[in-house]
């Protein structure tokens, strides 16, 4: 295990991450959201039984909001996160009881057609679906 200064084990990161991504996002939606005068923009990003990936982590995603305090003009734009400490089966649980159409969702990093269901975000949606005692609506290759 090789641990860096802020304590991201870099073994557990798996090749499908993208550096920064959500780095690069929410400074263009903070960005967005001072010009639009918003309260605040909001990203789904989930901790605990993600993929390892340093920002989807509660500790980034509060230090980034607090850069937006600094440095912006408004200094006042939040980060909702509401799903950052909730598990894969959870946000099924709960997406199903608020009837989001999950047919119209996506996690897969390898296929545009159907799902392979063999990636990192495949098989952590797959195992959400399977704790939360639900079928999941996509089609998968296999
Ligand atoms: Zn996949």
């Amino acid at each position: 295990m090789k641990l860096n200064e802020n304590g991201v084990d870099h073994s557990k990161i798996p090749n499908s991450y993208v550096p920064f991504r959500n780095g690069i996002m929410l400074a263009i939606a903070g960005a967005v959201a001072e010009k639009e005068s918003a309260i605040g923009i909001a990203i789904g990003v989930v901790e605990d039984d993600s993929s390892g990936y340093p920002d989807c982590r509660e500790e980034f995603i509060s230090t980034f909001e607090k850069s937006l305090y600094l440095g912006t003009k408004a200094g006042n734009i939040k980060i909702f996160r509401p799903l950052v400490n909730l598990q894969k089966s959870q946000i099924v649980s709960e997406a199903i009881k608020l009837k989001v159409p999950l047919y119209l969702t996506w996690s897969c990093y390898q296929q545009e057609n159907k799902a392979c269901g063999v990636c990192d975000s495949c098989r952590l949606r797959l195992n959400g679906f399977k704790i939360a005692g639900e079928k999941d609506p996509i089609l998968y290759i296999n």
